[in-house]
């Protein structure tokens, strides 16, 4: 097999490619993979389906697409059932098969794009739910080719954040969840809450709550196939709580969340949707970006064939909010080199 100039898969829609790099599709193929790396002294990133990357147009890497699949159910209580999923599994899909099982938990994270070794990564979240609540053991590849197991706690779980975003050298190769076997069916996120109520529906069930995630998303986020994007392209900011109320004397219309830090400090949260529309960032596309009518938090790509345009206007808001607002934006996705 050509290793060379491998094409890098992506939502953004660029052009990208790497020094080096394969599909794996077994244990043996990623070690052999982070072999070859090793040899060739270039750096090893692991892969799903490159919906929450920005890759320049020359990667200095060897890109492994981890393709490892298979489902099986590992243990069962009364309560729970423990499941352990391959990393190259898709997440809807995974999510679509656990609900018609009658395993619950996941279903407020419906439709999020990419694969479930990803979804530790950042700690996918959405509609008031973060997936690192429902994992329990992780499995993975180090750099020196062997496996191990994490627990859900050496995971360092936060908000978009864990271990594996700080410079984890760590390839996720299966995850195992707990699920629930009686549905615990949270809907108090307002948009859902909305979109339930408004068909009229009092008491959900946790296929009527994907159902309504499903909707919500359809109708506000683009589709990835049709207008190139990754989703969030900044994290909500967390400031302090002195920063917090000098903003609210300011700008009493911004929204505040009250939370906690990676530390467990107390501290607040913004809409950075809010703090780009309020900007005016809405109404602002550049030739090839812009910001997405119905979520200006997603940056869509309007025929940049590679990331320069992307990251410029994406700075022009960072720059903007900060000098309005005093705010700093951070990227979500991560950006290969
Ligand atoms: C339209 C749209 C909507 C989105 N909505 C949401 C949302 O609601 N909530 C949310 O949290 N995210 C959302 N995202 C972001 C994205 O879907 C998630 O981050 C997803 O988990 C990425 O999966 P992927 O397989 O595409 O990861 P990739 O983009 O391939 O990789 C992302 C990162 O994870 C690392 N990685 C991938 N696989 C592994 C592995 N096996 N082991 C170790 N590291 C690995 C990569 O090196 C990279 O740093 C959205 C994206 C899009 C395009």
């Amino acid at each position: 097999m050509d290793e060379s100039h491998f094409v890098i898969p992506n939502t953004i829609g660029v052009h990208a490619v790497a020094a080096k790099g394969m599909r794996a599709h077994s244990i043996d193929e990623v070690r052999q993979a982070r072999k070859i790396a090793r040899a060739e002294k270039l750096r090893f990133v692991p892969l799903g389906e490159g919906s929450n990357i920005l890759p320049y147009a020359r990667v200095d890497a060897f890109v492994c697409v981890i393709d490892l699949k298979g489902i099986r159910v590992i243990a069962e209580t009364q309560r729970h059932i423990s499941v352990a999923v391959g990393a190259g599994v898709n997440w809807h899909l995974f999510v679509q098969y656990s609900l018609k099982r009658g395993w619950f938990g996941l279903e407020n994270l419906s439709l999020i794009p990419g694969s479930v070794g990803a979804a530790p990564v950042q700690n996918i979240g959405a509609y008031g739910v973060e997936v690192g609540a429902y994992i329990d053991r992780l499995t993975v590849l180090d750099e020196d080719g062997i496996c191990s197991t994490l627990t859900q706690s050496d995971c360092q779980f936060a908000y978009r954040n864990s271990v594996f975003k700080q410079s984890d050298r760590r390839t996720i190769l299966e995850v195992e969840f707990k699920l629930l076997k009686h549905p615990e069916v949270r809907w108090g996120y307002p948009d859902l809450r909305a979109e339930l109520t408004s068909v009229g529906v009092l008491a959900p069930s946790p296929n009527q709550v994907a159902a309504a995630v499903m909707s919500v998303r359809r109708r506000k986020l683009p589709e990835p196939a049709i207008v190139p994007n990754v989703g969030s392209f900044f994290k909500n900011p967390l400031v302090s709580v002195a920063t917090a109320a000098v903003l609210r004397a300011r700008h009493p219309q911004f929204k505040q969340f009250s939370t906690v830090d990676t530390v467990g400090a107390a501290c607040v949260k913004l809409s950075a949707a809010q703090l780009i529309d309020t900007a005016g960032w809405k109404d602002k596309p550049s030739a090839t970006v812009a910001c997405w009518s119905k979520q200006p938090l997603v940056l869509v790509n309007l025929g940049a064939d590679r990331l320069e345009p992307i990251m410029s206007f994406a700075e022009d808001i960072q720059r903007d909010v900060l000098d309005k607002y005093g705010v700093q934006l951070e990227v979500e996705p991560s950006l290969l080199f």
